[in-house]
């Protein structure tokens, strides 16, 4: 219930600010000090509704991560999909709120808001620095003047609907409803969609600009894909003002392409890295995607795991085919004609096999980490 009259509040102040049957801002400074005036009123009413993390180190996290974004959305030219023509400079605040929802959210004028949750799921600076440069484009372009702006060319009942889903950011907290409806009906209008696809876009040439890898855009958004398409039925807050995950994902790795980057997910996830864990026996066991790919044992363990590790980690970064995978009789684990590793006898021993054995399991394991990675990642 209480979420209900925030939205009521969010949008009397909406009214208020931009005079829904007053012209938009002519200028961008107009339009700054508009969204300046309307952010810092919104951002009260959201620090009075949610509760402010009292984990210190994402909060730091966040506002580092955030600060280099904005400074770099501050200074330089962009180009712009949907939104205000020229980007918008603002004093931008970041904040993390309590919460589970793989979530984040901007108002009008620089305030942006990142949920626990969000933090929780993302598996780099990279990947966080994606999710923060996609909201302060959202901020810098003046999504919502500009959804206000376009209001007369849809129905009067949409563009509430429409406001409800941006600022909200369709949160799951308190279950409810309605809203769940309203943002439903604001996502199949197609106008979020423009900005969705305007911010990714913004964010990406904020990413480039930036210190932070650009396939932290990529993973995150194919992991949401990815769970969303394993899951459609859970009731994930990003999933309903962030549609079409996996058209995202796509276009923003047509973006890495035509930018000439290599897409290397080792580097800017942990699960599609190899981690190298030392076992109770003395061992060191090889993981990839969330599974055991292999025990390394004996004495030079440790090294010959560490020295796969970053070799399994660009074979896996090509998204080979599974075909690229072969062994040689005396244990040698190859991909696209590259030496991976060496079963040894000591390997062997640990998991009581013969080496032709084990050798066919190492095969057939990483066969199975390949087939997991690229099920992930691409659209089947
Ligand atoms: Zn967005």
């Amino acid at each position: 219930m209480l979420k209900s009259l925030f939205i009521t509040l969010l949008l009397g102040s909406l009214s208020l600010a931009y005079g829904f049957e007053d012209k938009p801002a002519s200028s961008v400074d107009d339009g700054q000090a508009k969204d300046a005036a309307l952010g810092k009123s919104l951002s009260e009413q959201v620090d009075k509704e949610y509760k402010a993390s009292k984990n210190t180190e994402y909060q730091e996290r966040v506002s580092r991560i955030g600060a280099e974004i904005a400074k770099i959305a501050n200074e330089s030219t962009v180009n712009i999909l949907w939104g205000s023509k020229k980007a918008c400079k603002f004093n931008y605040t970041f904040k993390v709120l309590v919460g589970d929802d793989v979530n984040a959210f901007s108002l009008p004028g620089g305030y942006i808001y990142v949920f626990e949750g969000l933090i929780n799921h993302a598996e780099s600076d990279d990947e966080l620095a994606g999710v923060i440069a996609h909201e302060v484009s959202h901020a810098a372009f003046r999504h919502l003047a500009t959804l206000e702006k376009e209001k007369s060319k849809i129905d009067a009942v949409t563009i509430p609907m429409i406001l409800i889903a941006i600022i909200s950011g369709g949160s799951t907290a308190g279950g409810l409803i309605e809203l769940g409806q309203l943002v439903g009906v604001a996502t199949g209008s197609g106008w979020s969609q423009k900005a969705e696809e305007a911010a990714d876009y913004g964010g990406f040439q904020y990413m480039l600009k930036s210190k932070y890898n650009p396939t932290g855009m990529v993973t995150f958004m194919e992991r949401l894909a990815f769970e969303e398409r394993m899951s459609p039925k859970i009731d994930w807050g990003i999933y309903r003002t962030h549609p079409p995950t996996r058209e995202r994902a796509n276009e923003l790795v047509q973006r890495m392409n035509t930018a000439g980057i290599a897409i290397k997910r080792s580097t800017v996830t942990t699960l599609f890295k190899t981690q190298i864990k030392p076992t109770p026996e003395g061992n060191f066991d090889a993981w990839f995607g969330g599974r055991k790919l292999y025990t390394f044992s004996g004495e030079d363990a440790q090294s010959r795991a560490e020295k796969a590790a970053a070799r399994i980690d660009s074979f896996m970064d090509s998204l080979p085919e599974l075909f690229d995978i072969r062994s040689l009789q005396d244990g040698t684990i190859i991909g696209h004609g590259t030496v991976l590793w060496q079963v040894t006898s000591s390997d062997a021993q640990a998991t009581k096999d013969t080496l032709a054995n084990a050798t066919t399991n190492a095969v057939l394991s990483l066969k199975r980490s390949l087939y997991n990675l690229t099920y992930r990642v691409w659209d089947f």
